[in-house]
């Protein structure tokens, strides 16, 4: 049990992550380098990335070199969904080897493999589909992977209309719909750094007040993820604690995985 919701990051990269063409550049370091954040965030996972184009092999090395250099560092994994593909690229036998696993919805149903940080690459699709219908897919992508048994959370929920600018078309039924299914099928809920940032620059918090006041009031699980690519944005910034805890959210909330 943790005493402080800050004591949980659930979302950091490594240099592991160095697997896809679009992957942002961390400072190159090993998840055993972390060792220095245990102190202050004692539940610390690292998450890399298994993409669509992911080699097993080299995650095979890295789950064997962590456990070999730290073993308390909690083995987490970040995969991509993809509804069309009707399945995460996972190998069934890897799953066991995990802490956890985030599943991400990186894709809007049909799309294949847009990373969400080149949020243009599915305008094209809002315009085709319509955005009632893409935001009803996205949703439902959402419960889909609720609905996976190895899913144990979904990273940074609804992250392409976050990246769009289109949260606030999100219908509260819909974001109350995926919570109920998360709380249901024992799948927790990402509060994303990146995600409370990007809203709060752009003045725009009621989607994650909704999802937090929401979450809690239903008995959805949470977790905190910063989605670090390097040292420094590593774990809850002060703000976003006091934030977060003046919504209510308290360690009872959150989800805190078990060592195997
Ligand atoms: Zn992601
Ligand atoms: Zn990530």
């Amino acid at each position: 049990m943790i005493s402080n919701i800050s004591q949980q990051d659930l979302h950091i990269h490594t240099r592991f992550s160095l697997c896809g063409i679009m992957e942002s550049q961390p400072d190159l370091y090993y998840p055993w380098e972390l060792s220095e954040f245990k102190k202050k965030i004692p539940v610390l996972g690292v998450s890399d990335h298994f993409h669509f184009w992911t080699d097993r092999k080299d995650f095979e090395g890295e789950i064997a070199e962590i456990k070999r250099h730290d073993p308390d560092i909690l083995l987490g994994v970040e995969v991509d969904f993809c509804k069309a593909i009707e399945d995460i690229i996972l190998p069934k036998d890897l799953w066991s080897k995990f802490d956890y696993i985030l599943g991400s919805p990186h894709n809007v149903s049909t799309t294949f493999v847009r990373h969400p940080a080149r949020p243009e690459q599915y305008l094209d699709v809002v315009k085709t589909v319509g955005l009632k219908k893409f935001i009803s897919l996205n949703v439902q992508d959402h419960i889909s992977l609720c609905e996976l048994p190895h899913i144990t959370g979904i990273a940074h929920p609804l992250i392409v209309p976050v990246h769009l600018g289109l949260v606030d078309k999100i219908p509260h039924d819909d974001i109350a719909y995926i919570l109920q299914t998360a709380r249901d099928t024992g799948t927790c809920i990402e509060l994303h750094r990146p995600t409370i940032e990007r809203l709060k620059k752009a003045g725009n918090m009621e989607f994650i007040d909704n999802l937090v006041r929401t979450g809690i009031e239903i008995g959805t699980r949470f977790t905190f993820g910063s989605d670090a690519h390097n040292k420094a944005d590593i774990g809850m910034p002060a703000w976003i604690e006091e934030y977060l805890l003046g919504l209510g959210l308290g360690p009872e909330h959150l989800f805190i995985p078990r060592k195997k």
